[in-house]
């Protein structure tokens, strides 16, 4: 028997309603603050993510499924949404329209990772892109919406918390001080922090392994490091979520796992869990366009984890709407009335009416249970003798109550309220 690849699952009927939901909620989110939707393909380039999210990252080096096709082009299951969606921008020359260009995405994303609850190998994110324009004002939009989108869903006890990595003028002394700070104790730290140190100093923040804590905690901060440009574009973000009235936390140690973001990074955090369970982050990433061979285009957005939305949603218990039962079951007894009832059936479903039609010749009381295990509280039964009249026999299951009905009638009693 075959079973799912580890890491991924199937999201059954009885889930959808969840991810209908959710799905839902994300666009009516995005109509309110003007993004439109963008699908990129599921795979691209290899190339693209190598460029756009890093060489050294975890993402790309460790966790990125890479294959060749028939045509030997080296290609990659997208691990997340940014680096397609500034392809498409540049590709379909939307760098010609009003800034700033609004768009999001809903698909899966693929990551090798070692499977755990609220990690998966296929995951799916909801993501949007704002491309063009480098208004801290927009940072502080971006951060309302993601929040949001958290109290429209129903989520209690979001957090965010938020922090400024500097840009390409400023970084570098700040990973100086990084690297200068973590030499000396690099004895005290993790396997892992030791090749952070030489190869991606500002990871060594956001390890998780206690012995690391103290080091990190104390480390020299990126926002104390800015350049006066980016220093201004943080105080003026700060001044907007204030007066947008969004608390946030500043937290030195925020750095997120991709190489291409500047200034502005964000998590939203569930109340309960640290930072492992983030369910959503993002960031500015003013240079990720000209690095993909396009004009200098700042850009800002933030992706959400689906999968810990729909726990989230299930632990906290938030109602979501169900999926109606389809109105009526049709039951028939012997060879005519079987063609009536396809034929009924047919008729109702052109008229907007959602309907079952019994098959597999099973007897009456079988094919009552089924309506009933399907939750479908009208059954039509059609035997000879309706076929002779022209009529069904409805049955109110609930009520344990039958009339006979002309079959001209059926429609419009199905459409008033039973
Ligand atoms: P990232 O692109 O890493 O910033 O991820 C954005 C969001 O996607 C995270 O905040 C998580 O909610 C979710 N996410 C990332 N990786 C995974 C994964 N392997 N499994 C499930 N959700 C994930």
């Amino acid at each position: 028997m075959y079973r799912a690849p580890r890491g991924t699952s199937d999201i059954l009927p009885q889930d959808q309603p969840f991810w209908r939901y959710v799905e839902a909620r994300a666009a009516d989110t995005c109509r309110l603050y003007g993004y439109r939707r963008l699908d990129p393909p599921v795979f691209e380039d290899a190339g693209l993510f190598r460029r756009g999210v890093g060489e050294g990252t975890d993402i790309v080096e460790k966790e990125m499924y890479v294959f060749l096709d028939r045509g030997g082009n080296s290609l990659a299951l997208r691990p997340e949404g940014t680096a397609s969606v500034c392809r498409a921008y540049l590709e379909h020359g939307m760098h010609h329209q009003p800034r700033p260009v609004k768009l999001y995405y809903i698909g899966p994303a693929f990551r090798y990772e070692r499977p755990q609850a609220g990690r998966y190998r296929q995951h799916h994110q909801f993501g949007v892109e704002a491309l063009g324009d480098a208004d801290p004002a927009l940072d502080a939009e971006v951060i309302d919406m993601a929040r949001q989108f958290f109290v429209s869903l129903g989520l209690g006890d979001t957090s965010i918390i938020l922090n400024s990595i500097g840009c390409r003028q400023c970084r570098p002394a700040y990973l100086e001080a990084l690297r200068a700070y973590y030499a000396p104790r690099a004895r005290e730290v993790c396997a892992d922090c030791q090749v952070r140190l030489r190869k991606n100093p500002l990871r060594l923040l956001d390890c998780k392994t206690p012995g690391c804590q103290p080091v990190a905690e104390a480390a020299p901060k990126s926002a104390d490091h800015l350049c006066p440009d980016c220093a201004a574009h943080f105080t003026a973000l700060k001044q907007y979520l204030e007066g947008l009235q969004i608390p946030y936390e500043e937290d030195h140690r925020l750095v997120r796992g991709l190489d291409y973001y500047t200034r502005t990074v964000f998590e939203v955090q569930s109340g309960e869990a640290g930072r492992q369970s983030a369910l959503g982050g993002g960031g500015r990433y003013d240079d990720l366009i000209a690095e993909l061979g396009g004009p200098p285009t700042p850009g800002i957005g933030f992706a959400t984890g689906l999968e810990r939305i729909v726990a989230g949603l299930k632990k906290q218990a938030v109602p979501v709407p169900a999926e109606p039962a389809p109105q009526l079951f049709i039951a028939h007894i012997g060879a005519e009335a079987a063609v009536a009832a396809l034929k009924l059936g047919a008729t109702l479903r052109r008229a907007g009416t959602a309907v079952i039609v019994a098959t597999g010749g099973r007897s009456l009381k079988a094919q009552l249970r089924q309506a009933n295990n399907l939750g479908i509280d009208h059954v039509a039964i059609i035997g000879e003798d309706e076929v002779r009249a022209g009529t069904v026999t409805l049955r109110r299951m609930a009520a344990s109550e039958q009339e006979t009905v002309p079959v001209g009638r059926l429609l419009e009693l199905l459409r008033a309220p039973l």
